[in-house]
């Protein structure tokens, strides 16, 4: 198993209150599978992805990736293990707007130990002839690849993308959709995805649906056969 979240709980203060946010998740992903999270706002999607990529850290339960108990390490250990582990990509792209598509990437790739490096990656994403633009001059569809683009270039085992398509208009979302799934392919990268739309769900291997800070819902989609 390669991710494997059990009994996960976290609260957090809310004036005099505290809201259990995450009430005791169960899930499991293997690897090389694609995972999507579903469920309203507010219902703990991005705390729960955010905890088993080690931004965040929950109170109790377990979460293990790829053998590493995440919950477990030290604030150190966590740093290293987000580095070397997890890819991030989020709505709103987080691009550095000073620097350029290449050096965007190359602040990455240059502390990393992965065999891939920027023009591979540009390449794989279809941006190779961008690599000395900067961010503002591309278009959405575009800054999202670059954004996959810096998140591959480390090779990490884990992908997480947080609603990476809210922003996108149709046909770019489905573009973005279809370079995740190579990516997958490619690469043999396990991806986690929170989103809203159902046809993103529908290309997922394992679909999660979270209610209030539980999940109330687990659908496997048989049809679809993992990464080799
Ligand atoms: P979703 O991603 O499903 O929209 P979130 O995980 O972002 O949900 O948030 C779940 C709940 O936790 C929300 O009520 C939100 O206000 C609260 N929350 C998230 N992060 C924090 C935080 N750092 N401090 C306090 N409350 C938080
Ligand atoms: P998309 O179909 O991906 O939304 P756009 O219609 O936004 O693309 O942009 C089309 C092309 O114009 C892209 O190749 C992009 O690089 C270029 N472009 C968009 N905005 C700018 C800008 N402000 N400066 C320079 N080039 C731009």
């Amino acid at each position: 198993m390669f991710i494997d979240v059990s009994n996960l709980k976290k609260s957090y203060p809310s004036g005099v209150v505290i809201t259990e946010v995450l009430k005791g998740i169960g899930m499991k992903l293997e690897k090389r599978e694609i995972g999507v999270i579903l469920g309203p706002s507010g219902s703990g999607k991005s705390t729960l992805m955010n905890i088993i990529g080690g931004i965040d850290r929950c109170d109790s339960g377990r979460v293990i990736v790829d053998g590493i108990e995440v919950n477990d390490l030290n604030d150190d250990r966590l740093i290293d293990y987000r580095r070397e582990h997890v890819g991030f990509v989020f709505q709103f792209y987080n691009l550095v707007p000073d620097l350029t598509v290449g050096e965007n990437i190359e602040v990455v790739s240059n502390i990393s130990k992965s065999p891939l490096n920027t023009d591979e990656v540009l390449t794989a994403v279809e941006m190779r002839d961008k690599k000395y633009r900067f961010p503002r001059e591309l278009s959405g569809g575009e800054q999202q690849r670059v954004s996959i683009a810096r998140a591959i270039v480390k090779n990490p085992k884990l992908l997480l993308c947080d609603e990476p398509t809210g922003a996108l208009d149709y046909d770019t979302s489905r573009s973005i959709l279809r370079l995740l799934q190579q990516v997958n392919q490619k690469y043999g990268t396990t991806i986690l995805m929170i989103t809203h739309n159902a046809a993103i769900a529908a290309m997922a291997n394992r679909v999660f649906k979270l209610r209030s800070g539980e999940i109330v819902e687990e659908t496997v989609n048989q049809t679809i056969v993992p990464a080799e």
